[in-house]
């Protein structure tokens, strides 16, 4: 009897452990996929960063290259935004580009990729767009976003913001080539007086 009792309970002990174990590997994975999501994702705005732009992006292409299909590649910059930080304050600065990651998100369907490149800087991936319609993309969220009633603390932002726009394989065949191009039309658009897009 005795025998029987200690096997049982041995069973019973070896059963609690088993599961204990099963719930902590449970736990260790979604933790995993907690630090996954972090770490391609930007704190303040929720969107995607640099990390997962650099890493996705060469896939993509290559992606494209086997379907026969183009990617557009968009950059947006917000105009004179030190002036925004300096007038309002860093807050305020971090809100406009909350807001402007909002719109961003809201324009974007789920074959859209879009990042926080770096402090106000944002760009979009477009698969299957021919340049007219990555433009005309552009143009749209530019025009929401200089019609946005962006206020803090009480006091009315008006800001804007300037990009440039790229296709693969039209205007660049790899990452660097694409980023070099679109970042000249950056250029162009800052030039040309800024609240604009400007095409390679
Ligand atoms: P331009 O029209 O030529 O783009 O001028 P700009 O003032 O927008 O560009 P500039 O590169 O001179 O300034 C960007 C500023 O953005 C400088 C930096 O302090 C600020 N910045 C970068 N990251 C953040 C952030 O996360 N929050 C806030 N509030 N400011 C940031
Ligand atoms: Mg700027
Ligand atoms: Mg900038």
């Amino acid at each position: 009897m005795r025998d029987i009792t200690q096997s049982y309970q041995a069973e019973s002990e070896l059963r609690q452990a088993n599961e204990y174990l099963q719930k902590q590997v449970l736990e260790i994975k979604t933790l995993q996929v907690q630090l996954r999501e972090q770490a391609m994702r930007d704190g303040l705005t929720g969107l995607f960063n640099r990390r997962y732009f650099d890493e996705i992006f060469p896939k993509e292409l290559i992606r494209a290259t086997r379907d026969y299909e183009r990617v557009a590649l968009i950059i947006m910059d917000i105009d004179y935004f030190k002036n925004i930080n300096d007038t309002f304050g860093h807050q305020a600065g971090d809100r406009v580009i909350q807001v402007f990651a909002d719109l961003l998100r809201n324009y974007s369907d789920c074959q859209n990729i879009v990042c926080r490149y770096g402090g106000e800087e944002f760009v979009l991936v477009l698969p299957g767009l021919i340049q007219e319609k990555a433009y005309q993309h552009a143009e749209q969220i530019r025009l929401s976003f200089k019609a946005a009633q962006l206020e803090y603390g009480g006091k009315q932002i008006h800001t804007t913001v300037s990009g440039g726009v790229a296709v693969f394989p039209d205007h660049g065949k790899t990452t660097d080539e694409l980023l070099q191009v679109v970042d000249r039309a950056l250029y162009a658009a800052k030039l040309h007086g800024r609240n604009c897009i400007k095409r390679v």
